[in-house]
């Protein structure tokens, strides 16, 4: 066997983990790549099958996790990760987050493997603090649309701290805050695919609300980036990592105009329930311990970005949904 390093990546055919496996296997790694194919696309990853230090398993983790031979690291990135998901896979959302992180954090123990969980901005709810620190307990609404992920979210964390408080096993937390570039699914109903899509298609964008809200948009490489150096840092507490600048979702939307150059206009629709006001990470702790902040302006990703929806099929651009999660709603 070979001395690479082993790492578990879930959630790995997914926006965020194809990208983290790109990542591990350019950092010289033994990737192994776990997803059960409900939002995740075997396109994100089909590059890495011919590599030989890539292993993919399809598999629900939320089942018992089984892994054989020796893992030093575990990410676990398996959630679906937009509202729209939430809605339609509302007990799979509750599962992964919750016995999903239960059983690898059994691996993890098993394995004597460093173990970093995906949390997220939710955990923030729509928060009464701006920008959010890490100190904020949050705003959350357990039974709101929302709540399955927001709530599954806070209790991997709480289950994640108990697993190092009471086995001492080293862990990480992550709190992703919204992140964007190519890979994203077309219609999984987040605010820049929606837009891109309509823009492509020749529809009108659709801002919820007034547009007033605001988001804090991080490329994808950063986040990476952020994700990297935390995973080999030694602290345990939950850290933010995200991009601080702020943008209100209806100059997004011009922005996206500009971009994409369409000539269609923005229509306004009703604001979905519980939808934050304001999300803007702190990202001291961040710089502070990890010597981390992004690099990529909005500008220059949202242009990556768009190359990359634009080189989609036809068939993608119309899509109503992604073909497992079609298939795997009807069951
Ligand atoms: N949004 C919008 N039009 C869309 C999709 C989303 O105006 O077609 C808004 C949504 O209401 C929210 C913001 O864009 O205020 C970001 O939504 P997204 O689903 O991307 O992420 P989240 O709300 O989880 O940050």
């Amino acid at each position: 066997m070979s001395n690479k390093k082993r790492v578990l990546i879930t959630g790995a055919a997914g926006f965020l983990g194809s990208h983290l496996c790109d990542r591990f296997i350019n950092e010289g790694y033994h990737v192994i790549g776990m997803d059960n194919m409900i939002t995740g696309d075997i396109k994100n990853v089909e590059h890495l099958f011919p590599n030989k230090n890539f292993e993919f398993q399809e598999h629900d983790v939320s089942n018992f996790v089984h892994v054989s031979g020796e893992l030093d690291y575990i990410l676990h990135f398996a959630s679906p990760a937009s509202p729209i998901d939430y809605l339609k896979i509302p007990i799979q959302t509750l599962k992964v987050g919750s016995l999903g992180t239960h059983n690898l954090l059994g691996l993890a123990r098993a394995k004597n493997a460093r173990i970093l969980v995906a949390s997220t901005s939710e955990v923030y709810g729509d928060p009464l603090v701006h920008p959010q620190t890490e100190e904020y307990y949050g705003n959350v609404n357990p039974v709101g649309p929302r709540g399955v992920y927001d709530e599954a979210k806070r209790f991997q964390e709480a289950i994640t701290m108990a697993y190092h408080t009471y086995h001492g096993l080293e862990t990480r937390i992550v709190r992703i805050f919204n992140t964007y570039g190519p890979r994203m699914r077309l219609n999984d109903g987040r605010v820049l695919p929606a837009f891109i899509g309509q823009a492509l298609r020749g529809e009108d964008l659709t801002v919820f609300g007034d547009g007033s809200q605001t988001r804090s948009f991080c490329y994808v490489d950063d986040l990476v980036e952020g994700i990297y150096k935390l995973l080999l840092s030694d602290y345990a507490q939950p850290v933010n990592v995200g991009n601080p600048v702020e943008i209100t979702i209806s100059d997004f939307a011009e922005e996206i105009i500009k971009l994409t150059g369409t000539d269609q206009k923005v229509i306004y629709k009703e604001l979905p329930a519980d939808d934050p006001k304001q999300r803007q990470p702190d990202i001291s702790k961040a710089k502070n311990l990890l010597d981390w902040t992004p690099k990529v302006s909005r500008e220059e990703g949202l242009k990556i970005t768009y190359e990359y929806f634009k080189s989609l099929s036809k068939e993608d651009l119309y899509a109503k949904e992604h073909n497992s999660f079609e298939e795997y709603i009807k069951k």
